[in-house]
């Protein structure tokens, strides 16, 4: 693609200039001039010259679109480690289960590796219609090449409408090579999945800009529309054992199983500290809690409660808590039964961390954080007068 200013039509009215995103349109002379440096074709700024004097020409290889009429169906890539489904995959089958109401299509997880029927069932019952399965021994463990291989022929062969993977090592490894190799556009880290309910399109909304705005994402032209959605932002749906499925079987020649990496071993990592993206009830601490001995506080609650400590950014950044604590758009994102903020105002790239825990507890001095917007329960007040309070009484009830 190419972008250029048609000299003669430009009124040098400064329109392009307000509505470029990326600072690339400056005036020189009294017309409009392009940074190529930073201007990233977005074709903002065509709409907003009203004397069409800014043209975008698409080379002739991206103007083939696709036939988005023949693609149907929603697809989850159904991640496993050893012959065992993650559960990122149940969450995003949830997700599309709810999409395939409004599409009125089917869900279909596509399940790669060996010796995988005893976990059919589950994928099923979490809410799959149909599950595309390949498998083979030289397919056991993830590796980026012969799954990408397959998946790319699954989808030249089946047509996708769209396609959702987790925003894991392995999710993120494998759907962007897939991406490229089929030319569709990819949106990933996604925090909000919905349908357009009149053109039928995937909206995908994920945090842009440096995490200051919320950015809603379409891919209207090609097909299948893909994003990736990390660990526990979405909520499975209740198993229903009563669910049946199709398992349609497929096999590739074995040159697509070639790899040109040899897996030697698989590293189990130790995890030395306790991993809030599992635990059931985390008790966070935000800047509120003025330094880093304060978090005996919260060590001493979370004691009581079973819960792990997580933290916001700015306790990270002060050297309060060591980073695998954080919780949020550039930490972990974390979905438990209670979540407990502790001096944290609930600014956007927290929440976004946060947001789906299923009952949330605030604890903030300022009745006007953010942070109560989102909470279950609220508790106005001085955290270092609350949480010893609260400390003693679960103690008592606990009897811990
Ligand atoms: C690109 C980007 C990525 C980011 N990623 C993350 C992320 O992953 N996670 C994250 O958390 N942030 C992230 N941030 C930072 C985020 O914007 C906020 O700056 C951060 O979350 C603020 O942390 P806080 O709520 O602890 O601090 P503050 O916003 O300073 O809030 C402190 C709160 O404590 C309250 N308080 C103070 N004293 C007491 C007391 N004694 N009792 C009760 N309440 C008290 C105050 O009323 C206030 O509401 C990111 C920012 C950017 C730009």
């Amino acid at each position: 693609m190419s972008i250029q200013v048609i000299i003669e039509k430009c009124t040098g009215c400064t329109l392009c200039v307000k509505a470029c995103p990326f600072d690339a349109i400056r005036m020189m002379e009294k017309k409009a001039a392009i940074d190529l440096n930073r201007c990233t074709l977005c074709g903002a700024c065509i709409p907003a010259c009203k004397f069409k004097a800014i043209l975008i020409e698409k080379s002739q290889a991206t103007c083939i679109l696709p036939d988005s009429k023949a693609y149907k169906d929603i697809w989850v890539f159904i991640e496993q480690k050893k012959g065992k489904v993650q559960s990122v995959a149940y969450e995003l089958l949830g997700k599309a289960h709810e999409l395939a109401k409004v599409l009125q299509c089917q869900v279909s997880g596509v399940l790669i590796g060996h010796d995988l029927q005893d976990q059919l069932d589950e994928i099923i019952w979490h809410g799959a219609d149909n599950i595309y399965l390949v498998e083979a021994p030289e397919l056991a463990n993830f590796q980026d090449e012969p799954y990408t291989n397959i998946l790319v022929e699954l989808i030249k062969k089946h047509k996708p409408e769209i396609l959702l993977c987790g925003a894991t090592a392995i999710g993120r490894s494998l759907i962007s090579r897939v991406a490229i190799n089929i030319k569709a556009g990819l949106t990933a880290d996604c925090t909000g999945l919905d349908i357009d309910r009149e053109k039928k399109i995937l909206l995908q909304t994920r945090p842009a800009f440096g995490g200051n705005i919320m950015a809603t994402i379409i891919s209207p032209n090609y097909r299948p529309q893909m994003a990736t959605v990390r660990h526990k932002v979405m909520q499975p749906i209740t198993p229903d054992k009563h669910r049946k499925g199709k398992i349609i079987k497929e096999s590739f020649d074995s040159s697509l199983y070639f790899s040109r990496t040899k897996l030697l071993d698989i590293v189990e990592e130790v995890e030395t500290l306790v991993n809030i993206a599992e635990a059931d009830i985390i008790v966070s601490g935000g800047r509120g809690m003025g330094q880093q001995e304060n978090f005996k506080l919260l060590e001493n609650f979370a004691h009581v409660l079973g819960a792990a400590v997580g933290s916001s950014r700015a306790a990270v950044d002060s050297g309060w808590m060591p980073y695998s604590h954080q919780v949020g758009q550039t930490g972990r994102t974390v979905s438990p039964k209670i979540y407990f903020a502790c001096g944290i105002s609930g600014q956007i790239q927290h929440l976004v961390g946060m947001q789906s825990s299923k009952i949330i507890i605030a604890i903030n001095k300022d009745s006007e954080a953010p942070i109560f917007r989102v909470a279950t329960y609220g508790i106005v007040g001085d955290l270092f007068q609350v949480i010893p309070a609260l400390t003693k009484k679960f103690k008592e009830v606990l009897k811990r």
